[in-house]
């Protein structure tokens, strides 16, 4: 009976502390790696809620981000469309103020935003950053806009070819737009299309590169996986707060992760390239052949294929999947295992233009066999 008492007690007064130290949720990490002088931050500045044409309470929003590794968001619902109005009447930025508490708590970065959405053309723009919404509630489109811009707020163009290229011409609204600094980046991705003009305009103009969810329905993935994530924006600030990612914005310091691609920049996707992959010092060396490891720090898979002709000296490479936070090993063919080894690839899922993939080089460095001395 003693024992019996014994084991209730443990059971009432040990009961309540396990059920205070279960996890609430899960975050599943997004691993990037950092940039010298700059941290790495997944972001998706695209998404509704039931206070648009959305499907979702806004707190949802912030659940399943911070679920999936991200750690900034912006809710934009649509500012004219407002097709739940009947039930959920239309209240400009409320679906912000009410995701504010759950992101504190999840520690996620909420940006207050908004999507202008005009016919198209012109299309529909993102503001984010915004101070208040409802001033943005005009049927002139471009007051819309300046409006948005005189609250310090970044916009950007979505979804450009979504009715076509046809309707998604730059015309001359765009023009005065851009020559008046009114926009400053544009979505090169946008849920499940991709968009090569606006990638290339991008590049021409100048304008930051974007990719986000627009997410409308319940996002069920429990993790951004390799093969499986919501397109999204890495973006690389200077500082972990809302005035870093809007400096890194306004600064283009952006790169688009869609599907199995990594895009933008060249000056920005090299280093990017050069901080993911970590080449290490072979493990064997014989007559003909290296065995060396190499780790992928980044969340995707990489992709090379090898580019041209090999050095004279050298065996042709052959092509590599080197997997997400993972480490291969591979053998390289060598006629010299002293020399550094340099095989050349084409790093077929980093996307510095339309169609055109960074060219890379692996880098193993070369070692005297044992007992050959040096020449110097
Ligand atoms: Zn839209
Ligand atoms: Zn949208």
């Amino acid at each position: 009976m003693n024992k019996l008492r014994a084991f209730l007690f443990v059971l009432v007064t040990l009961l309540p502390a396990l059920c205070w130290t279960a996890p609430l949720e899960v975050r599943r990490d997004i691993h990037f790696p950092n940039l010298p002088g700059y941290q790495v931050m997944a972001c998706d500045f695209h998404m509704h809620t039931v206070f648009s044409d959305g499907t979702v309470w806004p707190t949802i929003r912030v659940n399943e981000a911070w679920r999936q590794g991200l750690h900034a968001i912006a809710v934009t619902d649509h500012i004219e469309y407002q097709p739940h109005k009947a039930d959920v009447p239309t209240n400009h930025g409320r679906s912000h103020t009410l995701a504010e508490s759950a992101a504190k708590s999840h520690n996620l970065i909420l940006i207050k935003g908004a999507e202008i959405t005009p016919d198209t053309p012109p299309g529909h723009f993102n503001a984010v950053f915004l101070s208040d919404v409802k001033p943005l509630d005009t049927p002139e489109f471009l007051r819309a806009i300046e409006q948005a811009n005189q609250q310090g707020a970044f916009v950007f163009w979505n979804h450009h070819a979504w009715k076509g290229e046809e309707k998604g011409r730059w015309l001359d609204v765009h023009q005065t737009m851009y020559d008046k600094k009114w926009f400053q980046g544009m979505e090169v991705a946008n849920g499940d299309e991709y968009y090569p003009t606006a990638h290339q305009w991008c590049l021409e103009k100048k304008l930051t590169m974007l990719g986000n969810s627009d997410i409308h329905e319940p996002d069920l993935r429990k993790e951004s996986a390799s093969e499986d994530h919501r397109t999204m924006t890495l973006v690389f600030v200077k500082e972990r707060t809302p005035a870093g990612i809007k400096e890194a914005l306004l600064a283009g310091r952006t790169i688009v992760w869609f599907k199995d691609q990594l895009m933008g920049r060249e000056e920005l996707l090299r280093p990017f390239f050069n901080a993911c992959i970590e080449g290490r010092e072979p493990n064997v060396r014989s007559k003909s052949a290296v065995v060396v490891e190499v780790r992928n720090n980044c969340q995707a898979d990489i992709c090379l294929e090898p580019a041209g002709p090999p050095p004279a000296d050298q065996l042709p490479p052959r092509p590599i999947v080197l997997p997400a936070n993972s480490t291969v090993l591979l053998r390289i063919p060598v006629t010299d295992p002293a020399k550094p080894v340099a095989p050349k690839y084409t790093a077929k899922n980093f996307l510095v233009g339309p169609g055109k993939c960074l060219s890379v080089t692996l880098k193993i460095p070369g070692q005297p066999l044992p007992g050959k001395k040096s020449g110097k």
